[in-house]
C-alpha cells in the first residue's frame, strides 16, 4: 500500500461549518483588510484566494491596493486607517513589499489587535510562548489543523524543520516545539540536509526550492509536510495561479513510494495550500473578538 495522501481540500472542507457558525454568529461580518503595494501576479492570485474563500464563509475582505511607488509613510497611513476604522476586524499587509520600504516598520504599524498575520512583536511573543490564545501566523494554523484532522500528534515526534522565515519556517517550528516534538530546524546553511532530514518522524518543507527533498531524504514511516510552492520555472510563487503548473518542495512523485504504506504526505497543489487561507479567516474571527 502506498502512503497516505493528506488532502488539504477535504480538510478544509470539514472545517468549514464550524468556521461559518462562527462567523453566523456576530453581529457584523468580519472584515479582513487586505494591504497590497505593486501588482506582483502571484500577489494578486493569492489575494483572489483568500477573498473567495472568505465570501464562502461568510466574511469579507477589503483590498486596499497602493501603487508600486507609494512611500513607506503611504503604506503606514493606510495601515492606520484600518486600525482605526470600526469596520476592520483584522489587517494584513501581503508580502513581500517593495524593497524600499522596510517591512518590519510596516507591520508593527499594525495594531497587534487586528494583526490577522500574526507577525507584530507582540504577537510573535505570544506564539513563541505557546500561548493558547496566540494568533499565530497562517500556514502555521493551517498545518495544525491539517495534523489534527488527520489525528497525527507532534507529542514526542523528531519534526524538522527546512526553512527559518519569521513568516513560515519559524512559526512551524515553534508550532512544533509548543506541541511537545523535538525539533530541528534547517536553512541554506545546513551542512549536510539530508542527514538531517532522514532523522525526520515529521518531515516540514518551507525553502520555496523545487525538488529539494528527494527519496533519499526521508525514512520509511515519515510524514511530509510540502509547504513550498513553486512554478515548474523555478520561481517561488503563493498560492494557485491558474494555468501555471505548481509544484513543491519535495518531489513528490519519488518520494511517495519511499515512505511506505506507514507514512504520509501532502500534496502541491491541494495541500497545505487551502489550510492557509482556512487559518487567515479563524485568525480573523478569533480577532473580532477583541476590537
Ligand atoms: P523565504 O525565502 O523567506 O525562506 C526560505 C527558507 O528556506 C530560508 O530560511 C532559507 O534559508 C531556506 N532555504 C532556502 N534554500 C534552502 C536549501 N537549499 N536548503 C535548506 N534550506 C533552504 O520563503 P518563505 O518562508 O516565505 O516561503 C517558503 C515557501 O513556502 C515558498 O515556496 C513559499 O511560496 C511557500 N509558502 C507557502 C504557503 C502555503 O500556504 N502553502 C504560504 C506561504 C509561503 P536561509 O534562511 O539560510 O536563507
Amino acid at each position: 500500500m502506498p502512503a497516505l495522501i493528506i488532502d488539504g481540500r477535504a480538510a478544509r472542507e470539514a472545517y468549514m461549518p464550524a468556521l461559518q457558525a462562527r462567523i453566523k454568529a456576530l453581529i457584523a461580518p468580519p472584515t479582513l483588510a487586505i494591504i497590497q503595494v505593486g501588482d506582483r501576479p502571484d500577489s494578486t492570485a493569492f489575494i483572489k484566494a483568500k477573498s473567495a474563500f472568505a465570501v464562502k464563509v461568510g466574511a469579507k475582505t477589503r483590498h486596499i491596493h497602493l501603487s508600486e511607488d507609494a512611500s513607506q509613510a503611504d503604506v503606514i497611513k493606510s495601515v492606520q486607517e484600518c486600525n482605526a476604522s470600526h469596520d476592520i476586524h483584522g489587517i494584513i499587509v501581503q508580502l513581500p513589499l517593495p524593497i524600499t520600504i522596510d517591512q518590519d516598520a510596516v507591520i508593527e504599524a499594525i495594531d497587534p489587535r487586528k494583526d490577522a498575520d500574526g507577525l507584530t512583536a507582540l504577537n510573535v511573543k505570544h506564539w513563541l510562548e505557546g500561548r493558547e490564545d496566540a494568533i499565530m501566523p497562517a500556514t502555521a494554523r493551517g498545518v495544525k489543523e491539517l495534523l489534527e484532522h488527520y489525528k497525527l500528534s507532534l507529542f514526542g515526534k523528531h519534526v524538522v524543520v527546512v526553512g527559518r522565515s519569521m513568516l513560515v519556517g519559524k512559526p512551524l517550528a515553534a508550532l512544533a516545539l509548543n506541541e511537545n516534538a523535538t525539533v530541528t530546524i534547517c536553512h541554506s546553511r545546513t551542512a549536510d540536509l539530508a542527514q538531517e532530514t532522514k532523522k525526520a518522524d515529521v518531515l516540514i518543507v518551507a525553502a520555496g526550492r523545487p525538488a529539494l527533498i528527494g527519496p533519499g531524504h526521508v525514512h520509511e514511516g515519515a510524514v511530509v509536510i510540502d509547504v513550498g510552492i513553486n512554478d515548474a520555472k523555478r520561481e517561488k510563487l503563493e498560492e494557485e495561479i491558474p494555468g501555471r503548473k505548481l509544484v513543491g518542495d519535495v518531489d513528490f512523485a519519488a518520494v511517495l513510494p519511499a515512505l511506505g504504506d506507514a507514512g504520509a504526505i501532502t500534496p502541491v497543489p491541494g495541500g497545505v495550500g487551502p489550510m492557509t487561507v482556512l487559518g487567515l479567516i479563524e485568525n480573523l474571527v478569533d480577532l473580532c473578538a477583541r476590537v
